[in-house]
């Protein structure tokens, strides 16, 4: 073989696109080495078809507790029959099918039996299907699907996966076979009509364009990868560095040699051995190439869907790792796995084979890959509590490693989360997405509002489903923020939803760039555990960052798809009240608790980072819609059969309230002082109104003019005929102190309305220049004064926005209370709720809630990072203060907020089109309330009053009689019965600590009870818990409910101290004495 020739005279251009032309997929085929890749092929002409769908494609059947039987919702009961899982025919159903003939429509199932014949001469080779249906398939090995053997994929052509291998070496007893092959009508991004993200074309139609069998050199493919990896050196190294040209020299010097001799490819292939076996630096970086697929549980296909892609993925994946023992693959979300299990069992089986042998990789201890921003804290909590189960029983280990690289920003509060949950690794990307400013880490310690620390890692390529290029290893290294401080990144690799995660040319170029000079180190057979001990070994280099990890970018998905947003959060109310009353009754009357379990499940799939943020198709929002109102229905009636336990007939009615709030009821008693209210403490129960203590307070209404003045002893609001305020005065103590609370000249409770046309991600985005698309035209319907104390207010926005308001005020609080129901039918338009609110200190920080605290952010615009804030998220409450003042807006229903100089606006609706074009049209119940206050937000006592404005679930008043109506004079014999008076389970002696959550134990821990308890106010706390449950003893524990520190204490008279740092989340094992009845 001759020497390279290295010409003085060579056109770098031209030579280089010489060579990629010699490897072109698309021109002269007929010439290069592409085209040898197959020596001979054969259509496969015995090809029968079957249409598996019902001539309508439904919306997933997934999960579906069923709403007849409340107490019983566990996974294993849910009935779920996916429109695909079908009994498949003996084939004589099936009819002849000729390639080219059309099928469909869109996300139907259609099934192909292919009978394969290999010609004789071809004994020996190594033979190939290759199939194209432009479409997702499953190669199955038997009718009864039972077998899977590997995933095909079409439709998008830069992710095709088109080859499966019949035979290494063709003997003559796997001459003939059969094989059914599982049509999904939807490529790997759905069916979008015209585009990636638009709705569906639930039309389009399918067709077999390529049906093969084929003889595969693969000789010429080794030869064809070197190439690849060596014209990818020639391109992406730096002009200056030797090793580009020599690769160059090299590349041509190959075609060469190809096109003008019959030298054997063996002896061709020396020449590039030699070239890769000169060896790197030992300083050179180090690249984890780990493969992974992305696939989103949910998005442009239901979830139906998702649990093929899943199948198809992982299939694919357990065949690469029989053929490539170096081969490692990270996969996250036990809610994946747990379909895998139950619908593939057999490669299930297989899986759980590589993992035990570290080849497959389960990581990122949640649920599912959940939005960062929306859930509640609780439920942030749960995803990791039911995911380390999961990971934990069937895989014998839990994550350390948190893994969710696509959602649309992180809350500040995970850091801790995960620490609680035994993860102290992260992993992510998204932030690269940001529009406006570059973050400035690719591994950092990330510190949360409470202090925990987790090490972080963003591979530097910026994406989670790389090719494993040239290109891309070095991009991994360029773009590398923290060199000098980190010399190691991973790289992720493979086709993510549905597209088969990595194939084998993949992972044979990053055999070749193991050690190559020129190129970073390319370690394929190490585990992304691997990836995080090295890191942390270098961990005292890195930066800290403190804070949310807030994505410039998608910041309409704290408001699209509101009744989504509503009803998680009240599911995630009724889950928290249900579960007290399970405690209660175990406690008390010994019943045993129900497991939960199953209802979170459904709770936190829909919590995925598509779902809740609202960026899925129609299908799928119906889906969750359906879904999340199952479990409302189930839950209010679980509770009131929970409470009806706790009364008996006779006693009037059951109250309870499980939060940190106190719940006031309205009674129909007036006194001469005003409506009487009976107040509900924290975290109690009775069964009798009578009980509560009951006062008299006075709102009034009236008319004055054009305007209306509601007013109570704390406030004195004016109000105009659409229901915009535009005096508020808070009244202190003292007859002289009164505050102004909205800005000269502004409003309060003002609906305004902006063009929202974003860029391109419709569902996702608000643009930064929507706030100077205004519009405040209102069209005046009606204002009327209701029960002396409520203004119900009716305009219109446009032709396709009407509003109507319940205005009142709390009683006996400052608190402006509203209720809206709009009728939405907009489009690209965006819905706000403004407040002008009179503060004058300069260099403000608005506060806003989080998951178990808050955050405080810029209200001003100094620097581009505070301007790229203009749309931000929040929980229940935000709020603008100076000293000795300020105004909170709180919320039970949105997330979307922004606070610029004085004005607060929070985000009521929005109307994108994409990827669902009804996308919050109809009837919205939304509830918000403006609460100016004296002194700080939490001396006002702005957090409990926002956590009662969330307890919106009236018929927690069990049984009969509701809430207004007059409660019968009390029979003291029968109450003793059963309740005895009002029950404070728990009472907090410092206001700052808010209790949680408090459940049955999971880990089968017998008559115990968890709670979980939070400083909400941002500075250490100490607090006694006194109880009303019969304890004998407690425990610390963390989230995983594992016990934690010093040994179990004892109680002294039923309580105990806690101690807490800023926002540090606490949770306690409560061991129950004997059965106590509440007599
Ligand atoms: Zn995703």
């Amino acid at each position: 073989m001759s020497e390279v020739v290295a010409s003085l005279t060579k056109n770098r251009r031209t030579t280089l696109e010489r060579v990629e032309k010699f490897l072109s997929k698309e021109y002269f085929v007929d010439v290069n080495l592409y085209g040898r890749l197959y020596r001979q092929s054969q259509d496969i002409t015995d090809i029968l078809h079957w249409n598996a769908s019902s001539p309508s494609p439904s919306p997933s059947t997934l999960p579906h507790p069923d709403t007849t039987d409340h107490a019983s919702t566990c996974s294993s009961e849910h009935t779920h029959q996916p429109a695909w899982k079908v009994s498949v025919p003996e084939k004589e159903h099936f009819a002849p099918y000729k390639l080219g003939e059309p099928f469909g429509p869109t996300f139907s199932t259609h099934f192909f039996h292919v009978a394969i014949a290999i010609p004789p001469a071809w004994l020996g080779g190594e033979v190939h299907l290759l199939w194209d249906s432009g479409s997702e398939a499953m190669i199955w090995r038997d009718r009864a699907l039972t077998e899977p053997l590997q995933a095909l994929s079409g439709g998008v052509d830069f992710q095709m996966r088109d080859c499966f291998v019949l035979g290494k070496k063709i003997e003559e007893c796997e001459r003939t076979r059969e094989l059914w092959l599982e049509v999904a009508c939807n490529d790997l991004f759905g069916a979008g009509a015209g585009g990636m993200i638009n709705p569906p074309d639930m039309g389009r139609m399918f067709a077999v364009k390529k049906a093969k069998i084929a003889v595969f050199d693969r000789e010429v493919w080794e030869l064809f990868t070197d190439l690849e990896v060596i014209v990818g050196m020639a391109k992406s190294l730096p002009e200056n560095d030797p090793r580009n040209h020599d690769a160059m020299y090299l590349a041509n010097h190959i075609v060469n040699v190809m096109k003008t001799t019959d030298a054997k490819i063996s002896e061709v292939r020396k020449l590039t051995q030699t070239f890769f076996s000169r060896k790197n630096g030992d300083s050179q970086h180090k690249i984890f190439a780990l493969g992974h697929c992305h696939i989103d549980c949910a998005w442009l296909w239901t979830y139906d869907e998702t649990i093929r892609k899943c199948g198809r993925s992982w299939i694919t994946m357990v065949r690469l790792m029989e053929e490539y023992p170096d081969f490692r693959f990270v996969c996250s979300s036990a809610q994946q796995f747990q379909w895998v299990k139950d619908y593939y069992p057999l490669a299930y089986d297989q899986i759980k084979k590589f993992v035990k042998n570290g080849q497959f990789i389960p990581v990122g201890g949640t649920w599912v890959e959940m939005d960062g921003n929306l859930p509640s804290g609780e439920a942030f909590i749960r995803q990791f509590l039911y995911g380390q189960k999961f990971f934990e029983e069937e895989f014998g280990k839990r994550c350390d490693i948190f893994w969710l690289p696509d959602t649309f920003g992180y809350s500040a509060q995970l850091p801790q989360i995960m620490r609680l949950a035994g993860i102290k690794f992260f992993l992510t990307q998204k932030l690269s997405w940001s529009l406006t400013n570059q973050f400035p880490h690719h591994n950092f310690l990330w510190r949360g509002i409470d202090g925990s620390e987790v090490l972080v890692h963003f591979p530097p390529g910026d994406s989670y489903g790389m090719d494993l290029t040239v290109a891309d290893t070095l991009k991994t290294v360029d773009k590398l923020k923290d060199k000098g401080r980190a010399h190691q990144s991973v790289l992720l690799y493979g086709y993510g939803d549905g597209g088969g995660g990595p194939t084998p040319a993949m992972i044979e170029r990053g055999r070749r760039m193991r050690d190559v000079d020129g190129l970073p180190k390319v370690v394929l057979n190490e585990s992304i555990s691997d990836f995080f001990a090295a890191l942390e070994k270098e961990q005292a280099n890195l930066n800290t960052w403190s804070g949310e990890l807030y994505l410039e970018l998608h910041n309409g998905t704290y408001t699209t798809q509101g009744e989504i947003k509503r009803k998680n959060r009240l599911v995630q109310n009724l889950l928290r009240d249900v579960e007290f009353l399970d405690a209660v009754l175990m406690a008390f009357y010994g019943i045993p608790p129900v497991d939960r379990k199953s209802q979170w499940h459904d709770l936190m799939l829909q919590q995925f980072h598509d779902v809740l943020p609202g960026s899925s198709i129609g299908l799928v929002n119906q889906d969750a819609n359906r879904i999340l109102s199952g479990l409302i229905e189930g839950l209010q009636v679980e509770c009131a059969a929970a409470l009806a336990h706790l009364v008996e007939n006779g006693d009037e009615t059951a109250l309870f309230n499980a939060t940190a709030g106190e719940i006031r009821f309205k009674s129909a008693d007036t006194s001469s002082l005003g409506n009487v209210f009976h107040t509900l403490p924290p975290y109690s129960l009775t069964s009798s109104f009578n009980r509560l203590t009951a006062q008299a307070y006075t709102t009034s209404l009236t008319q004055q003019g054009e305007y209306f003045i509601l007013e109570n002893r704390q406030i004195v609001v004016t109000l105009d005929k659409f229901g915009q305020i535009s005096s508020m005065l808070l009244n202190s103590g003292y007859a002289q102190a009164v505050r102004q609370c909205i800005a000269p000249g502004g409003t309060a409770n003002s609906l305004v309305m902006f063009d929202d046309v974003p860029l391109y991600w419709d569902a996702w985005d608000c643009m930064d220049y929507h706030l100077e698309a205004r519009m405040i035209e209102k069209n005046f319907v009606r204002a009327d004064m209701v029960d002396g104390s409520v203004l119900v207010v009716e305009f219109q926005m446009s032709s396709a926005c009407s509003v109507l308001q319940k205005i009142s005020l709390v009683p006996d609080a400052a608190v402006v209370l509203v209720n809206c129901t709009v009728n939405w039918k907009e489009k690209h338009k965006f819905l706000k709720m403004e407040v002008d609110a009179n503060i004058t200190s300069e260099n403000r920080r608005a506060t806003y809630e989080i998951q178990h605290g808050y955050v405080e952010r810029p209200a001003h615009r100094n620097t581009s990072w505070d301007w790229a804030k203009f749309e931000v998220c929040c929980q229940r409450w935000a709020d603008l203060s100076e000293h000795g003042f300020g105004v909170s807006v709180l919320n039970a229903t949105n997330h979307g907020f922004s606070i610029r100089e004085r004005k607060m606006a929070l985000s009521l609706l929005r109307a994108p089109k994409c990827p669902d074009a009804d996308a919050d049209m109809g009837v919205h119940e939304l509830r918000y309330a403006i609460m100016p206050h004296w002194g700080t937000f939490q001396d006002a006592g702005v957090v409990q009053q926002a956590i009662a404005l969330n307890d919106t679930w009236d018929p927690r008043i069990a049984p009969l009689i509701p809430p207004n109506s007059a409660a019968p004079p009390p029979n003291e014999q029968q109450t003793e019965e059963h309740l005895s008076g009002l029950i404070q389970f728990f009472t907090l002696s410092n206001p700052a600590v808010v209790l949680d959550a408090v459940k049955a134990a999971e880990n089968g821990m017998s008559r115990t009870i968890v709670i979980r308890l939070y400083e909400a106010y941002g500075g250490a706390a100490t607090c006694r818990v006194v109880t009303r449950f019969p304890v004998n003893g407690f425990q610390e524990c963390d989230i995983l409910e594992d016990v934690v520190g010093a040994p179990l204490k004892e109680l002294s008279d039923s309580s105990f101290i806690v101690q807490l740092r800023a926002f540090e989340i606490k949770t306690y094992l409560l061991f129950l004495s004997d059965e106590i009845k509440l007599k």
